[in-house]
């Protein structure tokens, strides 16, 4: 691609917002489409706000683009898909969407390629959730097969007794049931994958769920070699799988045994890849835009032993103030990263903080000290 390409982005989140400051960096010209302004892409000199299927809007919007690419997976896409010119390219394309963004439809993929999987069924009726239930046994996780993220969307079922309530929390309509995964640890790698395959995994690193979303993570995960080469052997063999372009985020559990199975993948930068922007020689939003323009791939090592990330999650309701910024700031070894999000609310992602050190013990407590001073 000659010139300064330019990609369009569907979704105004903090993904978007940081692809953007990435695209800086390398003469990418970003634009974003948002269905409502919540404040992350606001300092985006380029931002069209309107509805999913508003087509006029949709078509002037991705007129200038070379690519098209997602803030986020639930993105309704038929009307943009329509509206595209013929010159530009969706990625990741539309049979990596449907496979993903759809949970029960994602497990069956992985199944048929053979990945790493627990016991799963998707079910479609109160009945069908009670024989799984004694299928699979209890405790059991419900998963709404779409538009969840950060666990909203996950219900754990303890006994039969619950399945009727979690049923209908969850929509009444189809979910899938997964067994529970006794995991040890929960690991995950980015992999940047071009359109002609050519891949790079980005280090193993362990992450730390509170309420079902990610809450921290380490930088390297200690595992032994052994774990983290498989690790990342699954990874790169599930963006194949998925024929996923850009870079993806893919969650595993390693269990007492050593197995590493597929937990679900999710294909644009991932918060379990955000330490990548001060940690690694190319972050994973650089490295995703590299990867949608067919461009080459940075190298995804570290730049020092270890490191840490800390979310900013939301405790109360009302417009952002983030209060203690300045204490945060004052934290050697970390970096502050707001979303520039206007409210907040409980259990919402407002930030993140990364920290470096000798070691994963020194920068978690780092990178935890620097969040906690933050109140958004
Ligand atoms: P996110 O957007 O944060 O990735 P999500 O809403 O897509 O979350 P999952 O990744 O499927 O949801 O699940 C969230 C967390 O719930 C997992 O990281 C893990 O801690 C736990 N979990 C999910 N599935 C299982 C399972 N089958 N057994 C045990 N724990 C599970
Ligand atoms: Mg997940």
């Amino acid at each position: 691609m000659q010139g300064q390409p330019t990609v369009a982005i569907l979704g105004g989140g903090q993904l978007a917002r940081m692809m953007c400051a990435a695209a800086t960096r390398i003469g990418v010209r970003t634009r974003v489409y948002q269905a409502t302004d919540t404040g992350p892409c606001a300092f985006c000199a380029d931002v069209v706000t309107g509805a999913w299927d508003d087509a006029d809007a949709l078509r002037g919007f991705l007129a200038p683009a070379d690519v098209v690419t997602l803030d986020y997976e639930a993105v309704d896409l038929t009307t943009a898909r329509a509206v595209m010119p013929s010159t530009a390219t969706l990625r990741p394309g539309a049979q990596t969407m449907a496979w993903v963004s759809d949970k029960i439809v994602q497990r069956e993929r992985a199944a048929e390629a053979g990945l790493p999987v627990g016991p799963t069924r998707a079910c479609s009726s109160l009945e069908s959730l009670r024989e799984a239930g004694e299928a699979l046994g209890y405790p059991m996780m419900l998963k709404r097969p779409r538009n969840s993220y950060d666990g909203y969307g996950n219900r754990s079922v303890a006994s039969a007794g619950e399945l009727e309530d979690a049923f209908a929390a969850l929509g009444g309509q189809g979910v899938l049931a997964e067994g529970w995964v006794p995991f040890e640890r929960e690991l995950a790698t980015m992999v940047a994958r071009r359109p002609g395959g050519e891949a790079r995994a980005y280090p193993v690193v362990a992450t730390y769920q509170k309420d079902h979303k990610c809450d921290a993570v380490e930088i390297p995960a200690a595992v032994p070699p052994e774990v983290a080469q498989r690790a990342t052997a699954l990874a790169l063999r599930a963006a194949e799988v998925y024929d996923c372009v850009g870079v993806v985020g893919v969650e595993m559990f390693l269990l007492a045994d050593g197995q590493v199975l597929l937990n679900e993948i999710a294909p644009r930068p991932h918060n379990t890849g955000h330490y990548t922007l001060d940690a690694c020689v190319t972050s994973q939003f650089e490295n995703h835009l590299r990867a949608v323009l067919d461009m080459p791939l940075g190298d995804t090592s570290l730049l020092g032993p270890a490191a840490a990330m800390v979310n900013i999650i939301g405790s109360r309701s009302g417009p952002s103030r983030n209060e203690g910024l300045g204490r945060a700031l004052a934290v050697d070894g970390a970096s502050v990263h707001l979303y520039g999000k206007y409210d907040v609310r409980p259990g919402r992602k407002m930030g993140h903080v990364t920290a470096v050190g000798p070691d994963v013990a020194t920068a978690r407590a780092r990178a935890a000290k620097a969040a906690s001073e933050i109140q958004p």
